[in-house]
């Protein structure tokens, strides 16, 4: 029977060398060589059967790409770059050897789509669900970070492309906004990515930067597959625009004009966020989008 060192010892084998990488896989750490002058960003990001893809529908290659997909679009929301990642795979007692090489593809390939290596992990397998934890590492690279906090009022509030129904198949094929990310950065107050929903982001984006914020309801981008869900479920197309989560794109805050990206709003002086419409009265926008209940 296969065990988790067939696994390793393939990973090992197929891995590829990347600038920055001292030591890869096969040690007990890897080793990176790390440009004195830069910030080492860090994050971690987990996908748990059931939560965040349905193993039974989705094949281990598109688990593995969205797990490492979520961890560049932090790095993506942050200005920087990725530099490397590292994957903890907890594997269902019945789970193959081949489904398993499949989803370490799928991570990799993610990865080194923006030379981001997969230079470690660890491997259990256990009588539960598939759960899989990425940590990201990323490099200023002689970029500005951008945190959530800058936001000022006055500020124009951007969203990076059309949101919502991304549960019909973009959460699993969206791609992470690294370059966009990285020139955004030169220009944005603040900035996150779009992961639990734009009306729970934004509230991130001005709690962090103690301000409020105005959505204009006419400037919200709706993605066809909003519409199409709208069609299904009768929650209207604006409705999955503002609340879905997991779009991926990223919303920034920005003093200036920015070309190509889409105005939706603008950051206040006084807290609360709210949306107008067609009347010009503005209404309370509540934070509906995605968070995981604890003590359920
Ligand atoms: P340890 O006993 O020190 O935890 P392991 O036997 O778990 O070491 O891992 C051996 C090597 O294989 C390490 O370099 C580790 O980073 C790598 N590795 C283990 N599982 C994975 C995985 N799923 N993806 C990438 N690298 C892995
Ligand atoms: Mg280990």
């Amino acid at each position: 029977m296969p065990g988790e060192f067939d696994l390793i010892d393939w990973i090992r084998q197929t891995q590829r060398s990347s600038p920055l990488l001292h030591l890869g896989i096969g040690d007990d750490l890897a080793a990176l060589k790390w440009p004195a002058e830069e910030l080492l960003l860090v994050g971690v990001d987990q996908v748990v059967d059931g939560v965040h893809f349905d193993s039974s529908l989705h094949s281990p290659r598109q688990i593995g790409r969205k797990a490492m997909n979520r961890n560049l679009s932090d790095c993506a929301a942050m200005g920087c770059l990725p530099a490397a990642a590292v994957a903890a795979v907890a594997l269902p007692g019945d789970f193959s050897l081949d489904r398993a090489k499949e989803l370490c593809q799928g991570l990799r390939q993610a990865g080194d789509a923006f030379d981001c290596p997969l230079i470690g992990g660890d491997t259990a397998s256990w009588d539960g669900k598939l759960v899989l934890s990425v940590t990201i590492l990323g490099r200023s690279a002689g970029g500005k970070i951008v945190t959530r906090a800058g936001a000022h009022p006055g500020d124009g509030i951007f969203v990076t492309g059309p949101l919502g129904g991304s549960i019909l198949g973009r959460h699993l094929t969206f791609e992470p906004r690294i370059q966009l990310g990285r020139e955004l950065a030169a220009v944005a107050t603040s900035m996150i990515d779009l992961s639990d929903g734009l009306s729970r982001d934004l509230a991130h984006v001005c709690r962090a930067g103690g301000v409020g914020a105005i959505v204009d309801k006419a400037a919200v981008p709706i993605h066809s597959d909003a519409v199409e869900l709208s069609r299904r479920d009768g929650v209207s197309p604006l409705q999955h625009a503002l609340n879905d989560g997991e779009d991926y794109e990223l919303l920034f805050t920005s003093a200036g004009k920015v070309p190509h990206e889409i105005r939706i709003g603008q950051i206040t002086a006084e807290p609360g966020i709210f949306i107008r419409g067609e009347d010009g009265i503005p209404r309370p926008l509540a934070p509906l989008g995605w968070q995981h209940e604890i003590g359920h």
